[in-house]
């Protein structure tokens, strides 16, 4: 329990921990989850939750799924997709700023 002292965030919960703690699902989002005013995503496939969102190109995301309102963890989606997600892949929305920036950052590191 929360209410135990202890010192847990929402993030170092499981899916089904946070459930037991009284979270709802969003009524905007089935891939949210509510506890306290807190909204936390969750993926589709595995239930791992995550902080951050990311924007993939229309024609990928078609590929991955049909459902309008979808949350996936990239493990999730490359699964889906039966490859790795590049780049490329993302748009060039300010959320994915981050995860360009990882991207270029891998590539320097590996001197391509
Ligand atoms: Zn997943």
């Amino acid at each position: 329990m929360l209410g135990d002292g202890s010192k847990r965030n929402l993030y170092e919960l499981s899916y089904k921990e946070l459930l037991e703690e009284g979270a709802d699902v969003s009524v905007s989002h089935p891939n949210i989850l509510v506890l306290r005013g807190l909204r936390v995503l969750f993926c589709e496939d595995c239930h791992v939750l995550h902080p951050p969102s990311y924007m993939l190109h229309n024609a990928l995301w078609k590929q991955v799924t049909t459902k309008l309102q979808c949350f996936l963890c990239f493990k999730c989606v490359q699964v889906r997709l039966q490859r790795n997600l590049t780049i490329d892949d993302f748009t060039n929305a300010l959320v994915n700023d981050e995860i360009r920036f990882g991207f270029r950052l891998g590539r320097a590191y590996k001197g391509e």
